[in-house]
């Protein structure tokens, strides 16, 4: 996208972890003329995001930031958006756009939608794009290429504000798509916040065992349990919030896998080698098709460095 074509004139990016430091190393690297104002909780994240330089310049609170601002971020733990939201509502310029990037979307209509004032888009937003580091020195520009970004503009959006704000995450590198809150938080609920609840737990269900010892669990890691290891390093603040705000989609989807784990148990115990094989050749099949869309690699063990390399 040329330089003058930038959807945006003044982002402010309210958070500046990995999310909020990838959008600006991202946009850095588009080459947009977009100036960056950033604001985070405490000042050593604000001095750490201003001495890297993916944000231009720093504000003292997030009413600061976004004085001025056509496009707002929220790149917070979702607990704090209700607060944000109605710290900034008095200070945001008329004509702007409030997104945010939180990994849940119902509670974020619930929590910011009615703070935004006539007059100010709201556009919420979900990039679906993460690792399990976090903090202003965890982002890189690359974090979102080829990564869906969900938008999930509330009815009667205004159509502009959707389109810019597509734009910008377009210049991310992400390709992006559209849902309804609802439809988002089920489709997440599956993808990737059971994923991390099994991974918690499995971690935790290890780390308690007193027949095998926490060194052996260290040890013999690469036999599987290592990959949930790196899923259950992420951030405590940020997954505690997302179970607690989505909670109906979790339970809902928690039920399904609980059946389907009471089938593979059974079939464990009756010795039903026709169930396991005919599940496990499924599922081995879902793999394939998402190296297959671009959204992992097919290189042996995720394509870690072997020790001999
Ligand atoms: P992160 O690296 O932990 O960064 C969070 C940032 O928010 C920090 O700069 C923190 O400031 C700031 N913050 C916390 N409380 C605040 C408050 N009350 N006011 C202002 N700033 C505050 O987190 P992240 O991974 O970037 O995640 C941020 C958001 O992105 C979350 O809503 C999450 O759901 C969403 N998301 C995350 C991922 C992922 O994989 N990580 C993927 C997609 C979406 P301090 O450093 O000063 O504490």
């Amino acid at each position: 996208m040329p330089q003058s074509e930038a959807p945006f004139r003044r982002v402010a990016l309210i958070g500046l972890g990995l999310i909020g430091s990838s959008i600006g190393w991202a946009i850095k690297r588009a080459g947009l003329e977009i100036e960056f104002v950033g604001y985070a909780r405490s000042a050593e994240t604000r001095q750490t995001a201003q001495r890297l330089g993916f944000v231009d310049a720093v504000a003292e609170s997030a009413a600061e930031a976004v004085q001025g601002a056509d496009l707002v971020i929220l790149c917070s733990p979702i607990g704090t958006y209700g607060a944000l939201a109605a710290e900034i509502a008095p200070h945001l310029s008329a004509g702007a756009t409030v997104s945010d990037v939180g990994s849940v979307k119902m509670a974020v209509v619930r929590d910011v939608g009615p703070l935004v004032p006539d007059g100010v888009e709201f556009v919420p937003a979900h990039p679906i794009a993460g690792t399990e580091h976090s903090g202003p020195e965890a982002g890189f520009a690359e974090l979102f290429d080829n990564r869906w970004c969900i938008l999930t503009p509330p009815p009667g959006a205004n159509r502009q504000a959707v389109a810019r704000l597509a734009d910008f995450w377009r210049a991310c590198g992400s390709d992006v798509d559209f849902m309804t809150p609802e439809h988002h938080d089920l489709v997440l609920a599956v993808t990737s916040h059971l994923p991390h609840l099994i991974a918690y737990n499995i971690v935790g269900t290890a780390a308690d065992l007193e027949t095998v010892t926490e060194q052996e669990v260290i040890k013999y890691s690469a036999s599987g349990f290592r990959d949930f290891t790196r899923i259950a390093a992420s951030d405590p603040t940020m997954w505690r919030d997302i179970f607690l705000n989505n909670r109906e989609a979790v339970l809902e989807m928690l039920g399904r896998f609980t059946e389907d784990l009471a089938m593979l148990q059974r079939a464990i115990r009756w010795g039903d080698a026709d169930a396991l094989f005919d599940t496990f050749s499924r599922t081995r099949a879902i793999r394939r098709q998402i190296v297959e869309a671009g959204q992992d690699t097919d290189k042996p063990d995720f394509g870690r460095q072997q020790k001999n390399e």
